[in-house]
């Protein structure tokens, strides 16, 4: 029996619809580096899209599913672009304005994108390029920035002011079919070339209800989230469609990423929310280590896309600011998990959950598998790969205008869900912890050690800043572990002794301790700021660091 419900499509036009409508008062606050921040509410925010998608298509030519690629910073008009590229059937393609260039220009090749729509003050990085991106037709240039290396390039140039002033503040937008592609985006592929994640109407639509749920980041109209992840980051994990669907406010950093200006505006500005990865949380503990804010308004913080440190979330509770674990990928739009205990415990008895990734919402299931391809069981000991599947979790990577979608055996089951790479356990009441990547576990004489657990403990030590652990080769075990450390500036001398003690104190087994060290300035990042361990294992292998080895 059919049901005899409507079947209205999920799509971002009903997102841009509400949120100009029914939240036309919320606002979008991008940070200028003036006295005075740039205000705009999604009334306006909603006109404006409007009048972007009537440039696209009258001055443009973008009638179908041509990809317009944007290389911003979070701010406003980037928000535009969320909402009016995907409303009018064409694909929103968010470049990584921190990749190396050359995989930009694959990526934007590989993508076949027409359009770029280019912050000013990142136009050193796109101008070189151009001459390596033929299918680029048009860049429209936003914001400040010098424009001079414009002068001659083959594409059209166009001032995203001017082009949007003028258009009709209505379209006829398409219907849409909720399972057409509005928006995709690349993992940042440590190995290999990087791979297109595609994301449709009706996966950002279910997504964006599940970001604003209670068991999720809990967003309403009385909030103000501060995102600090890039939008070009797994559409800054879902936060500008969630927040138009709910009318929370925004606080937009654009480039002002340091420490220093991210403290200051969290003070003046007061968010609620703010959602980051780890390392922005270590550098603005540093920050007002040093030069003390009120941070107190971030009731309700999201940390993820890397394993947050225990330590940290204990320091940034005494600042009165709760970190919440959140765990995700690309590849599953992001949101996976998130750490909220469950109900009725104490503090004390919250503490165990709060540091785990956290429990899955309704639309991902989960299953752990072994080496030998078993199910695993949920009991909190059984470490295995963890396998997702749901509404908003890739089925295949885009295989270009051309081909076939890709679905490579190590990334996708046969039964098709998604192999994530990451190896934990899950508890009998569903909190995942995860103690690695499959590429970053430390295989030593047929256990495994897991780099994140001894990463932790270090990072829990009063002269540790930073701490990166990675599998080096060992004749007589295989692999054995490598802890470099990255001190506190004032820091005594290093006394490796000392610190393989402190770790031992902490309850880490005595044959999983490190006896290689090493002092290194700092973790080498990735371009979302994730350690990027294949850097330092390289420098390993290459001699380059200065290794004791105990
Ligand atoms: P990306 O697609 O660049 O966002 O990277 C996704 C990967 O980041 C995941 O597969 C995990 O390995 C890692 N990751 C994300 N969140 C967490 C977390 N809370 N704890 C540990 N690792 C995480």
């Amino acid at each position: 029996m059919l049901s005899t419900m409507q079947d209205v499509p999920l799509t971002v036009t009903r997102i841009l619809h509400h949120g100009m409508t029914i939240h036309g008062k919320s606002q979008v606050t991008t940070w200028t580096g003036e006295p005075e921040p740039h205000r705009v509410t999604f009334a306006e925010i909603g006109a404006r899209a409007t009048r972007l998608a009537n440039a696209l298509r009258d001055e443009l030519g973008v009638d179908g599913d041509q990809r317009v690629a944007t290389l911003m910073w979070n701010n406003s008009a980037h928000v535009e672009a969320y909402l009016a590229i995907p409303s009018m059937g064409a694909v929103l393609h968010t470049l990584n304005l921190r990749l190396p260039p050359e995989q930009l220009a694959w990526i934007v090749n590989h993508a076949d994108d027409k359009v770029v729509i280019v912050n000013g003050s990142l136009l050193p990085l796109l101008v070189p390029l151009l001459p390596h991106l033929p299918s680029i037709e048009h860049i429209v240039v936003c914001g400040p920035g010098d424009r001079s290396g414009l002068a001659g390039v083959a594409p059209r140039v166009h001032e995203y002011e001017e082009l949007i002033a003028d258009r009709p503040t209505t379209y006829d937008w398409p219907e849409l079919d909720e399972r057409q592609a509005a928006a995709m985006c690349y993992t940042s592929g440590t190995t290999g070339d990087p791979k297109g994640v595609v994301y449709s109407h009706r996966s950002i639509y279910l997504h964006s209800m599940q970001v604003n749920m209670t068991e999720s980041m809990g967003l309403t109209d009385k909030d103000t989230t501060l995102v600090v992840v890039p939008q070009f980051h797994v559409n800054a994990w879902g936060l500008p469609h969630a927040t138009f669907m709910s009318g929370v406010n925004m606080l937009m950093p654009d480039r002002f990423l340091q420490p220093a200006p991210l403290a200051d505006m969290i003070e003046r500005e007061r968010p609620t929310h703010a959602a980051a990865v780890p390392t922005i949380w270590q550098g603005l503990l540093a920050e007002v280590t040093a030069n003390p804010r009120d941070l107190t308004s971030m009731a309700n913080v999201t940390i993820g896309g890397a394993a947050c440190p225990p330590s940290l979330m204990e320091a940034y509770d005494k600042l009165g600011v709760r970190l919440c674990h959140a765990w995700g990928m690309t590849e599953t739009s992001p949101l996976g998990t998130m750490a909220h205990p469950p109900a009725g415990l104490s503090d004390e008895e919250q503490w165990p959950y709060r540091v785990t990734q956290g429990r899955f919402p309704a639309g991902v299931e989960a299953r752990l598998v072994g080496p030998g391809g078993e199910r695993l069981p949920w009991d909190g000991e059984s470490a295995g790969e963890l396998e997702v599947r749901g509404p908003w979790i890739a089925a295949a990577y885009y295989g270009g205008a051309d081909g076939e979608h890709l679905r490579p055996e190590d990334k996708f089951s046969e039964d098709g869900w998604l192999k994530t790479g990451d190896v934990g356990v899950i508890s009998t009441d569903g909190f995942l912890t995860l103690t690695d990547r499959a590429k970053d576990v430390i295989k030593s004489g047929g256990e495994w050690i897991s780099s994140v657990e001894l990463e932790n403990a270090l990072m829990a030590h009063p002269d540790v800043a930073e701490a990166a652990v990675v599998a080096v080769p060992d004749e007589k075990w295989g692999e054995r572990p490598l802890a470099t450390v990255v001190l506190k500036e004032g820091a005594a001398e290093t006394d490796y002794e000392a610190l393989k003690s402190f770790l031992a104190e902490s309850g880490i087994a005595k044959w999983q301790l490190p006896e290689r060290w090493s002092v290194i300035d700092a973790v080498p990042k990735t371009s979302v700021g994730k350690f990027d361990k294949k850097v330092i294992r390289k420098q390993y292998a290459e001699g380059e660091l200065d290794v004791t080895q105990l």
